[in-house]
């Protein structure tokens, strides 16, 4: 497969950019290979600067519930922009997502919008410890809530032990106050309100963490966690960046039926476009300026060119009753498929799928959170990665990123991925038998 092109771009970039990506996942580092640079999208294809075209399950990392240049969106991005990019004055577009979210997640009574999923998680949390007054939060390892200081903690630590900084720069007073604790595990969170009276402000949690692969959580479990936070006084906030309006219309806390006080949001609302927002109950939202005391703000949050994309994206969510029943039919039929494939080629795996999205570890246990998320055969993934972009099939580049299916999958796509699968698996046990089977046969992991 020739990638001189992406090759050379990405040297180019190197010089001028750090690391060369604006993101480090984009790097491919985790399946080693050099980044692929894309030149356009249209609904689920993707196309490369080299000239090769692949069928795209990465979907901007979850943003794109439409698929790429989705005619309504594109029109409406266009409409907006040509009236004026940005006024730094409120405008009626802004009111009109919010009451589209509101509507549909009837657990947020005021939100606000930010830029990114990371400021939303990191305003969340400064707006539950303004209310509470209460400075510890309780994250779960392995849940990312974007790249803010009391987010980045090291999962290694023993349950109830302050977190250790994951990141140089993220200092050890912030660390302190990030109690980590692992998914699934109600015992432990009992035990850090427990350990922790009176000064846990905020558990945050992703409902279904997304950002390990696809875990969904034990039945019951996400409500426990509601009750021991109202017990506790603790903010429940409920990260659905990745999972509102992608798992479901009410994102997975309609699914789950379970109210969080606080809910983040980002990726799809805005359409591919940088919007996120925060929101829930109003008392907690009263807490915000200009009202109350907790300071936030953003030169271009509510971006009108932004409100746009979302406000076309989230039309078409409200006004399309089926498209998640869809999505998942479909997301049932690619991990079907795609686990009959790995077994028949000698491979165990372990399946997840909820909504649009997916995730494949190719483990023989059952996943419930990082540890066993970490049996995964990191090799073997990276070499299926690889011989699935030689056969046009662009999954997300990391064996602990999930997949995303987007309105535009079609059920023959499907089935061309699980024969591309076949394929792969094939012409790797052919060209590398005997490290293949080895690591089958061991069972465990092994470093790329
Ligand atoms: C992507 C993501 C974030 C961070 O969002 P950015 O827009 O990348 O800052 C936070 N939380 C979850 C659950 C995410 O998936």
């Amino acid at each position: 497969m020739k990638l001189e092109r992406s090759i050379a771009e990405f040297a180019r970039a190197r010089n001028v950019i750090a690391g060369g990506v604006n993101s480090p996942v984009r790097a491919l580092g985790s399946v080693g290979l050099s980044p692929i640079f894309m030149k356009s999208g249209a609904g689920a294809m993707l196309y490369d600067v080299d000239g090769h075209e692949y069928l795209d399950y990465l979907m901007s990392w979850g943003a794109l519930l439409l698929g790429h240049a989705h005619p309504a969106v594109t029109r409406a991005i266009v409409n907006a922009a040509s009236r004026g990019t940005s006024f730094g004055t409120p405008t009626e577009s802004e009111s009109q997502l919010a009451e589209l979210i509101v509507s549909m997640m009837p657990s947020i009574e005021r939100i606000r919008f930010v830029s990114s999923g990371t400021e939303a998680t990191l305003s969340a949390v400064r707006l539950a410890r303004g209310y509470t007054g209460r400075s510890k939060i309780v994250k779960f390892a392995g849940c990312y809530h974007g790249h803010g200081d009391s987010f980045l903690i090291a999962a290694g630590s023993g349950a109830l032990t302050a977190g250790v900084p994951d990141s140089p720069g993220v200092t050890e007073g912030v660390a302190e106050d990030t109690i980590v604790l692992p998914f699934n595990d109600l015992v432990a969170v009992e035990e850090a309100f427990a350990t922790n009276a009176g000064s846990i402000a905020a558990l945050i949690v992703e409902p279904y963490p997304g950002n390990m692969g696809l875990i969904l959580p034990r039945p019951g479990y996400l409500l426990e966690l509601r009750e021991l936070c109202t017990q506790h006084g603790a903010v429940l906030i409920f990260d659905e960046v990745m999972t509102g309006f992608r798992v479901a219309r009410g994102g997975a806390q309609a699914r789950e039926g379970v109210r969080p006080d606080l809910t983040t949001l980002g990726k799809v609302i805005g359409g591919g476009l940088p919007v996120a927002a925060f929101g829930g109950r109003a008392e907690i939202m009263a807490q915000l300026a200009p009202d109350g005391p907790v300071y936030q703000a953003g030169t271009l949050s509510g971006n009108p060119v932004a409100m746009a994309a979302g406000i076309a994206t989230l039309g078409v969510v409200a006004a399309d009753h089926t498209l998640y029943e869809r999505l998942e039919a479909l997301a049932l039929r690619l991990t079907a498929g795609l686990k009959t494939s790995f077994e028949r080629h000698g491979f165990p795996s372990f399946v997840n799928c909820a909504g649009g999205m997916f995730s494949i570890f190719l483990t023989r246990d059952e996943v419930g959170d990082l540890r066993g998320a970490q049996a995964t055969d990191r090799s073997l993934f990276a070499k299926y990665f690889g011989a699935m972009l030689e056969r046009g099939v662009y999954f997300a580049p990391s064996p602990f990123e999930s997949n995303f299916l987007c309105a535009a999958h079609t059920p023959a796509e499907i089935d061309r991925t699980v024969a591309a699968t076949d394929s792969a698996l094939a012409a790797l046990l052919a060209t590398d038998e005997r490290p293949l089977r080895a690591m089958h046969l061991s069972g465990g992991a092994s470093e790329p």
